[in-house]
């Protein structure tokens, strides 16, 4: 093993502490040395750096414990700003964010229908009016982006509805910015969203499977982003669920996403509406022919029998899919995002029966389910969470 240099272990403790403070808050110079093993010189020296860099500040005194009242020390959110994008969604959407994940400028732009080098000219355009926009030092760009992709070289591998393959885009807005840039799958960021400011408190692992239009999920394990040896970790849209289903996108048949993503539950909606001429959820529809997430959600609160039904099983195919993933990773956290999630406790009491009925018992008992809080902004918050981590070392 190669003994770290001087410079790297320096890097190392600056990291450490201000990670340290990022998590406490009101933290005093003499906590720091106490949760961080570090001597009070070195906490010291790396607290004025810090305090230079204007990522820390003194913020008013402690409760003295005997002797002079400690100052305490918090991160100062508003000293540096992060770009996130959203294209994952059925526009682009991206915002500045400060250090705290809380949101200060948005700017949307419509997805071309073209894809391809107009749909990276929408993303140009996004940037440079969140770059204008700006009133801190931006630390890099984040972007949560549909389909298959290398994020440790930036590489979009495959985005079908933006007709992307293999775009490189992480150097080409890298070279054309001069920021640093990162890029993972909306769902892989919807989980560092969750870590880093969903209600999750000071979890180590942690599960976030996201349904909309498509069906993915993210994982932290050990504080980390999880992406696998290929980048496709948390790809479950895909396994089959029922060897006798329809086709998938993907080719196979009876994929998960067939059965419980957004696009999947207005398909069949579409189908009883054209089936029955006389179903009451006719009145929920503007077009008499399709209804929209808002407008199932509307029948399934009114109790509209087939929508009750329809919830119910889609609860039902999410729970069997859990209890393979939480069964192979043994993950006592798991929330559930996306379109879908609005649903709610109509989604998830379906859910935790099967997932309960096809595991282990103390398996079961252990973990937890909810539901996102974080709501449409949570691949911005993700994207700009990996920024966080990547740049500042804060997770
Ligand atoms: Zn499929």
């Amino acid at each position: 093993m190669q003994k770290a240099t001087r410079e790297q272990t320096k890097a190392h403790n600056k990291t450490l502490v201000l990670n340290t403070i990022y998590k406490h808050q009101d933290v005093s110079r003499a906590d720091l040395a106490r949760l961080t093993n570090l001597t009070r010189s070195t906490i010291s020296e790396i607290v004025s750096e810090l305090i230079e860099d204007g990522l820390v500040t003194e913020m008013g005194y402690g409760q003295p414990a005997g002797g002079k009242p400690p100052v305490l020390l918090e991160v100062d959110k508003e000293a540096r700003q992060i770009i996130g994008l959203d294209l994952a969604n059925d526009e682009f959407r991206g915002a500045l964010v400060n250090l705290r994940g809380e949101i200060q400028e948005r700017v949307n732009a419509p997805v071309s229908e073209h894809g391809g080098d107009i749909a990276l000219e929408r993303v140009f355009e996004l940037l440079e009016q969140l770059i204008y926009l700006a009133k801190k030092p931006v630390i890099g760009i984040g972007i949560g982006a549909p389909g298959l992709m290398d994020s440790k070289k930036g590489i979009v591998h495959n985005a079908v509805n933006l007709d992307w393959e293999n775009l490189p885009i992480g150097n080409i807005l890298k070279e054309r910015y001069h920021l640093p840039v990162y890029i993972a799958n909306d769902s892989q960021v919807s989980a560092l969203a969750e870590y880093n400011f969903g209600e999750n408190g000071n979890v180590q692992n942690l599960l976030v499977v996201k349904i909309g239009r498509g069906v993915g999920s993210g994982i932290v394990l050990n504080q980390q982003l999880y992406l696998g040896d290929g980048c496709g970790a948390g790809e479950i849209g895909h396994i089959q669920i029922d060897a006798a289903g329809i086709q998938c996108r993907c080719g196979n048949y009876g994929c998960l996403e067939t059965k419980i993503s957004s696009r999947a539950i207005r398909q069949r909606v579409k189908d009883i509406l054209l089936s029955n001429p006389d179903s009451p959820l006719h009145a929920y529809s503007d077009t008499g022919s399709a209804l929209s997430m808002d407008e199932i959600l509307k029948a399934y609160h009114a109790g509209i029998r087939e929508i009750v039904d329809l919830v119910d099983e889609v609860g039902k195919n999410l729970g069997s899919a859990l209890a393979y993933i939480v069964s192979a990773l043994n993950i006592h956290r798991v929330v559930i995002a996306g379109s879908v999630s609005s649903l709610g406790e109509g989604l998830l009491t379906p859910t935790l029966h099967r997932f309960q009925a096809c595991t282990l018992p103390i398996l079961a008992r252990n973990t937890a389910i909810t539901i996102s809080t974080l709501g449409d902004d949570i691949v911005i918050l993700g994207a700009a969470g990996m920024v966080l981590q990547y740049e500042l070392g804060i997770f």
